[in-house]
C-alpha cells in the first residue's frame, strides 16, 4: 500500500514551541540550518528512489528560492506550510487568508507547478478553526493534511475521520496517522512522535494501518536530522520535546524508506 511522505521546510527557531523565547522579528539573526537536514533527506530519497511532499514555510521560500527548485527538480511536490508559522485558531479568517497568499507567492518566485496541499503549522486546524478549509477550499487547494482525528492539549478533534476524507468544496483531508491500542488511540508516524518511540512500535503501527486499508501520513522536518543544531534556551518541557532522539531521525527515515512503499500525499490521494 502506498503511504504519504511529507516534510514540512521550517528552521529549528520557528517551531511553536520556541514562539515565547524566539520573536519572529528575529528570525533573521539566527544562522540558517534547515538546509542540513534538508540535504539529507533528499539524499535518502534519491537512494531509495521514493518522492514525497514538502511543504515550505513562505519565510524560507522567500529568502531560499534555491531550496524550493531543487525540491522540485528532484520530482518533489511542493506544498504550503504557511508564511511565518502562525497557529491557525489564533488568528482570524482574514488574516490567515493573507498570510497564505503571502506565502504562495513567496513559493512562486521559484517554482510555477501545481500547488495543491496545506500543512497548518502544528496542526492548528480543530473545531474553532474549521472555518479555514473553507478559505483553503477558496485559494484552490485540493487538499489539507493538518487534522490529528484526537484531542491533544494544543490540537485535534476527537472523533475526526482518521483515514482521508472530503471537506468542503470536494477538497479532501489527510488526517495525521494515530492508531488504537487497548481502546486508546495514539498519534504515530510524524515529528516527536516517530523519535520517541521505538521503531518496531512505528512500523508495527504503519503495517497495522496499511492493513486496515489505511495509507498511513508520514511528517519530519529538516531541523529533526540536525542533532547539531544549537539549545533555544525555552522550557524544560519544549526543550525536551524539540530534542528528543534527533539524532535517530535520520535512520528512521531510512528505515521507513526501507520497509514500506511511500509517495507524495496527492499520488496517495489520487489528485
Ligand atoms: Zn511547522
Amino acid at each position: 500500500m502506498l503511504n504519504a511522505l511529507s516534510f514540512d521546510v521550517e528552521d529549528y527557531f520557528q517551531v511553536t514551541g520556541f514562539e515565547r523565547v524566539v520573536s519572529r522579528a528575529d528570525w533573521e539573526k539566527f544562522e540558517p540550518r534547515f538546509q542540513i537536514g534538508l540535504a539529507k533527506i533528499l539524499e535518502t530519497l534519491e537512494r531509495h528512489e521514493v518522492r514525497a511532499t514538502f511543504f515550505f514555510l513562505g519565510w524560507i521560500a522567500e529568502r531560499y528560492p534555491e531550496a524550493v527548485r531543487e525540491v522540485a527538480r528532484r520530482g518533489h511536490e511542493i506544498g504550503i506550510h504557511g508564511y511565518e508559522h502562525r497557529l491557525i485558531y489564533e488568528q482570524t479568517p482574514e488574516a490567515f487568508e493573507a498570510d497564505l497568499r503571502r506565502a504562495i507567492e513567496a513559493v512562486r518566485k521559484s517554482y510555477d507547478g501545481p500547488i495543491l496541499g496545506h500543512r497548518a503549522p502544528s496542526f492548528s486546524i480543530r473545531h474553532d478553526s474549521l472555518w479555514a478549509l473553507e478559505v483553503l477550499n477558496g485559494l484552490g487547494f485540493r487538499y489539507d493534511s493538518s487534522i490529528f482525528p484526537f484531542k491533544r492539549e494544543r490540537y485535534g478533534i476527537d472523533g475526526a475521520p482518521t483515514r482521508p476524507y472530503k471537506v468542503c468544496g470536494g477538497m479532501l483531508e489527510f488526517p495525521m496517522s494515530t492508531v488504537s491500542v487497548l481502546g486508546k488511540i495514539l498519534p504515530v508516524a510524524g515529528g516527536g512522535y516517530l523519535r520517541l518511540y521505538p521503531y518496531a512500535v512505528t512500523k508495527h503501527a504503519i503495517a497495522a494501518m496499511n492493513a486496515d486499508g489505511r495509507p498511513a501520513m508520514v511528517y519530519i522536518h529538516p531541523w529533526e536530522l540536525d542533532p547539531e543544531q544549537p539549545v533555544i534556551n525555552a522550557d524544560l518541557g519544549n526543550r525536551v520535546r524539540h530534542r528528543v532522539n534527533l539524532n535517530k531521525t535520520e535512520a528512521r527515515l531510512e528505515a521507513l524508506c526501507r520497509d514500506f512503499r511511500f509517495g507524495p500525499a496527492r499520488e496517495v490521494l489520487g489528485i
